[in-house]
């Protein structure tokens, strides 16, 4: 399969996915999911609304700086310019050109109601501020892509202005124009006539942008291709507002497997379920189990009538091969079951495990046994290699020891709360006793831990807890619920994650704190003293 390169897969979780409620990224999250999204091999990532929302400002700045991306570009998503004034002088498109991103994806009115009562302008206006905004961003160099917002609604109630939206843009130079289902309320056929009717009206290049308010953004994308469109936005894990956007795993998966066109790489399309699961340990959203493709229960088969035949011939009970999205039949996806996972996941981190059965036998034991137990590892690739490390070398290497420690919270009165740690460690041959206070528990032990090996390891001064996620998961095996913590740590250059699970909180974060240390010594190559 040649990869099509007139098509485009465009991700935008970064800006229309975190409108989902409850979902809240920090920039951090926003690098490391665009680097998950590269990984995919969109050819997209929409960033955000750099001048509008200062963090999507310092994606953009820090994005140029850290991410090297192999398969994707950045856009860098913003509005037409203002009633009566200039692309050139209008400071949110300024902000546009400053992001460095080499697309920009315009969002503009194209239905009447829309232009005079959320807009306050005349439809000429608008009309003018497309063609201004969209050939200064062209003239400046910048690929354009135009998202015509409330398109369908539009059309269905002034054809002509909407279509006039569309053939302006394009000849103001917009390589895409996307024709945006904003409300969600549009069903398959409406959305077929239309983009075939404005493809021969226009002749422009066209994209579609659905969201899920009936339950067919996917159907509703794949109508849109099939009708012509040949730009199809959505976000990971269908994140979005209301019901969300289109899940765009499940589009290009539609899209490649059983339609047969090239729209991704195939061996990319393996990482889906992978990067599915990562991105959802970031957003801290629970994945939802019965998600198409890359859902835990998407290829799990009912024991018993089904199993003797399975064994037989899996095809008689699947609609596809999970291995073609990176999923797994019957086994839960989150264990990352196969060796051959493991040996890939070893190599990006610089370990090649080809030919050695018996060491990739015992990773993988242990991977699924902790798994078994609440750990995830699809994100704390520190923890996993801290494993994969022990492994190898037989042990695994002791900077230092604990003895104990301890944390107390307390407060006075209306005062907020202060937590004050204890630890008793020993390193480099000395027993050390530090305390450390914070505005939390894992703050403080945090900062005693420290503390107490900074004598010992110097280099640990520059560290820095940057994240803390807490997950609970579900009473498995008929114990109580456990606690699941990812840290993120910064050595003011790059992070990493790593992973504690205990039935008690402060003790899961304890895990991952000693794992976040330990590897931050490691990765500087700093042996035990
Ligand atoms: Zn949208």
């Amino acid at each position: 399969m040649t990869l099509s390169s007139d098509f485009h897969v465009y991700d935008t979780t970064l800006r229309d996915g975190a409108q989902q409620e409850g979902l809240a990224l920090s920039v951090h999250d926003k690098l490391a999911i665009a680097a998950h999204l590269d990984d995919l091999g969109v050819g997209f990532i929409e960033g955000g609304w750099p001048g509008a929302i200062p963090k999507d400002t310092e994606f953009f700045a820090l994005a140029a700086q850290r991410l090297s991306l192999r398969n994707a570009v950045l856009a860098a998503f913003g509005a037409t310019r203002r009633p009566g004034g200039t692309a050139a002088t209008d400071p949110q498109v300024r902000a546009l050109l400053d992001s460095q991103a080499p697309v920009v994806t315009l969002v503009a009115k194209s239905h009447v109601r829309h232009v005079e009562y959320a807009l306050r302008t005349t439809p000429a206006e608008n009309l003018e501020m497309i063609r201004d905004t969209v050939s200064f961003l062209a003239g400046e160099g910048r690929r354009v892509v135009l998202d015509a917002e409330h398109f369908f609604d539009g059309y269905q109630d002034d054809p002509k202005y909407a279509l006039e939206v569309v053939r302006l843009a394009a000849e103001a130079g917009a390589e895409v124009i996307t024709l945006c289902d904003t409300n969600g309320g549009m069903l398959p056929p409406q959305v077929a006539d239309t983009v075939h009717e404005v493809l021969s009206t226009s002749g422009a290049r066209l994209g579609i942008h659905c969201h899920n308010d009936t339950g067919c953004a996917v159907a509703n994308s794949l109508a849109a291709v099939e009708a012509g469109a040949t730009h199809v936005q959505g976000t990971l894990n269908g994140y979005g507002e209301r019901t969300g956007n289109a899940d765009l795993v499940t589009v290009v998966a539609n899209l490649v497997i059983k339609q047969g066109l090239p729209v991704l790489d195939p061996l990319r399309l393996k990482e889906a379920t992978r990067i599915a699961h990562a991105i959802s340990e970031i957003t801290n959203v629970v994945p939802y189990s019965r998600q198409p493709y890359v859902g835990a229960s998407a290829f799990a088969h009912k024991a018993g009538l089904h199993a003797s035949a399975l064994r037989i011939d899996p095809d008689l009970y699947q609609h596809t091969d999970p291995t073609q999205v990176g999923n797994d039949m019957r086994t839960l996806v989150s264990e990352m079951a196969g060796r051959a996972s493991i040996e890939l996941k070893g190599r990006e981190l610089g370990y090649d495990l080809s030919g050695q059965d018996e060491l990739l036998a015992r990773v993988t034991e242990r991977v699924k046994a902790l798994e078994a137990q609440g750990y995830t590892f699809d994100a704390a690739d520190a923890s996993f290699e801290l494993l994969l490390r022990a492994e190898v070398d037989g042990e695994r290497a002791r900077y230092f020891d604990v003895e104990s420690w301890r944390v107390i919270t307390d407060a006075r009165g209306d005062a907020t709360a202060t937590s004050e740690a204890t630890v008793k460690v020993t390193a480099a041959g000395r027993r050390v006793v530090a305390t450390g206070e914070g505005n939390g528990p894992v703050n403080a032990l945090d900062h005693a831990l420290r503390e107490a090996l900074s004598p010992a390891y110097p280099e640990l001064r520059k560290l820095q807890l940057i994240d803390f996620r807490v997950r609970i998961l579900d009473a498995a095996h008929g114990s109580d619920a456990v606690t699941r913590v990812l840290i993120e740590t910064s050595d003011g250059s790059s992070s990493w994650e790593t992973v504690g699970v205990a039935a008690n909180i402060v003790e899961a974060s304890w895990e991952a704190l000693v794992d976040s240390i330990s590897y931050g010594l490691m990765r500087q190559a700093i042996a035990p003293r």
